[in-house]
């Protein structure tokens, strides 16, 4: 059984944050709602802001930033990204405390847990996915991505806790009302992860993970059940199903896994 617990504070463009707990250690990646949104939801899970021992930020996109300025003003949470990605940040939030700013260079190891980033593709200047692991287990987070790298592929294979992105349906989106640079900024190789490349993806790894988390859906080009559908389909027809449970992340709303 996985030694990580996940709940998904707030996923998609609006707003991106995950708790992940090992009972003794809680994580939080991303931190893009309001810090009242996010206490409010912490709270809602029986958590607090100083109950967490780190935060990992994956790009300096607003949906996964935005409340970092009150944050690091009210709460003293070491914050980790990439020196380049602080950079953006900084520049784009100068208001930020940067006293618990922490540069992550590969990895990090905080009590029980070993942290390290990779890169995934992506139209920001320096994007990071993560992957934690804890006595066996292993937990990889990997949204914001254009594509699966080999690098991308690697920080999930043997995962037995997956966060990854299904951000829409292609044909919801080619027909959609986005303007054409936007369609085509998504599909490109730097946008984001449609439903049925999140679900080959998933059927091409030596071992699907125990527990699968949709995340960073779209609104508009999207649908959870869509989300859902195409990517149980894709494993039930590789025979790869088994025992996983598959969880949809929302923007309004928490999912966990407990
Ligand atoms: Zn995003
Ligand atoms: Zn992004």
């Amino acid at each position: 059984m996985s030694a990580f617990k996940v709940t998904m504070l707030a996923s998609g463009s609006k707003g991106n944050s995950a708790l992940i707990s090992t009972g003794k250690q809680n994580f939080l990646i991303d931190m893009g709602i309001s810090c009242r949104a996010l206490t409010t939801r912490l709270k809602e899970v029986g958590f607090c802001a100083e109950d967490l021992d780190a935060v990992f930020l994956t790009h300096e996109h607003t949906d996964h930033i935005s409340g970092l300025g009150t944050f690091t003003k009210k709460y003293a949470v070491p914050i980790y990204s990439s020196e380049k990605t602080w950079r953006a940040i900084l520049s784009k939030m100068p208001q930020i405390e940067r006293k618990n700013c922490r540069i992550i260079a590969g990895g990090v190891r905080c009590g029980e847990v070993e942290v390290s980033s990779f890169e995934i593709p992506h139209d920001a200047v320096d994007p990071h996915g993560y992957v934690l692991k804890c006595a066996g287990s292993k937990c990889a987070y990997i949204t914001d991505t254009g594509f699966v790298t080999e690098t991308v592929r690697q920080a999930a294979e043997g995962a037995d806790t997956l966060i990854l992105e299904a951000n829409h349906d292609i044909e919801m989106l080619k027909n959609g009302s986005y303007p054409v640079y936007l369609k085509q900024r998504i599909l490109s190789t730097r946008g984001h992860l449609s439903n049925e490349s999140a679900g080959h993806f998933l059927a091409n790894l030596s071992r699907v993970p125990e527990k699968i988390f949709l995340a960073h859906l779209s609104q508009e080009n999207n649908l959870p059940s869509l989300a859902l559908n195409t990517v149980q389909n894709i494993l039930n027809s590789a025979s790869l199903f088994n025992d996983t449970r598959i969880f949809v992340a929302s923007q309004t709303r928490i999912v966990k896994d407990y």
